[in-house]
């Protein structure tokens, strides 16, 4: 726990990038709710971010590293701590293996269009899955972000990332434990860079691939109103939003919060919904899925905070 002066005390004299304090977090999340950040740190290197993290540490402050903020929560009571925005270390660059293989390395706040438009004008296949999905690559990592039968972890080779000690490590693939939408990396842990392997290609076919998947999003996901994408993980042979759908919940509301009428996972925000708008309708979803089915619903996206 920690308040913006102590925060301020800690990084106020290291940090070159911005630093906002009391930050509303409901500026820069997907679905446009969330409480206040006690501070939102633009991270701009490596090196900085080395000190940042020892410093947090060493005083106790709590942090969490963002990307694009598409698959979070702040609760309306805020985040007291440092909520370290990895938007400012995008590099993508593009290698061949010793074996011929061919390797994309990119920093972990590039956004996966960006890594999607790099590989396919490289005529690099394997990342079409990712086209559409609105993160960054460290969320993407952190996930196991998947689509279309495709994860992350079928890509990786591996990640550098900072532990809670602000010590370098490189993982391969083989040392991660990714499950369902989780990487298993201790809590803590900062990833800064990851490397995918990818096989050459045609361009015409990955953009035509990435074309489509990009047009069946438009199709199925309401993508009009701000949403944090699927809410829920589906379950074993069942998607969630079948099963929300089949219980009557489409266009259920909590104030501004509307389980949507287009595609039954997305809760989208109809104007001024709350971060507490949204987990009141998520609680609505979970207690009749139990009560009528049985069912634990297990949230996909992350929630942080205090309520
Ligand atoms: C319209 C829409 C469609 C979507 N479709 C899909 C889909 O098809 N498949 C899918 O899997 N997801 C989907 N998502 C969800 C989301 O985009 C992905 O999970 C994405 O990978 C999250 O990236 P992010 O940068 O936004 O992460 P954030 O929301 O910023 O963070 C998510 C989690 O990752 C952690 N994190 C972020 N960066 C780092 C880092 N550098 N190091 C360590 N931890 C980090 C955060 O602490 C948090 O726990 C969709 C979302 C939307 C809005």
């Amino acid at each position: 726990m920690a308040d913006r002066s102590e925060i301020q005390e800690a990084l106020g004299d290291i940090v070159t990038g911005k630093i906002l304090y009391d930050e509303p977090m409901s500026r820069y999340a997907s679905l446009c709710v969330g409480g206040n950040a006690g501070a939102l740190v633009f991270v701009e290197s490596e090196k900085e971010l080395i000190e940042i993290v020892l410093r947090l540490k060493e005083r106790k402050i709590n942090f969490i590293p963002v990307g694009n903020l598409t698959n979070i929560i702040v609760r309306d009571g805020g985040y007291r701590g440092a909520i370290l925005l990895m938007k400012g270390l995008r590099k993508i660059n593009c290698a061949s293996t010793p074996e011929g293989d061919y390797c994309i390395s990119a920093q972990s706040g590039a956004t996966l269009s960006m890594l999607v438009s790099f590989a396919a004008a490289k005529a690099l296949t394997g990342l079409e899955f990712c086209a559409g999905i609105p993160g960054s690559v460290g969320g993407a990592v952190w996930m196991n972000a998947g689509a279309y039968g495709k994860e992350i972890k079928d890509i990786i080779q591996t990640i550098s990332l900072l532990t809670a000690y602000g010590e370098k490590k490189t993982l391969r693939r083989e040392e991660i434990s990714f499950g369902y939408r989780s990487s298993g990396l201790p809590p803590e842990s900062i990833i800064l860079n990851a490397q995918f392997k990818l096989e050459n290609g045609h361009i015409e076919q990955i953009k035509g691939k990435i074309s489509e998947i990009i047009k069946w999003r438009q199709e199925k996901h309401p993508l009009n109103f701000p949403n944090a994408g699927s809410i829920f993980k589906n379950l074993p042979g069942q998607p969630a939003g079948r099963l929300i759908e089949e219980m009557g919940l489409k266009g259920t509301s909590c104030n501004d919060a509307e389980v949507s009428p287009k595609h039954a996972n997305f809760i989208v925000n109809k104007g001024k919904a709350t971060a507490s708008d949204v987990l009141a309708l998520i609680a609505v979803i979970q207690t009749k899925a139990k009560k009528e089915k049985g069912i634990n619903l297990e949230t996909e996206i992350v929630i942080v905070g205090e309520d």
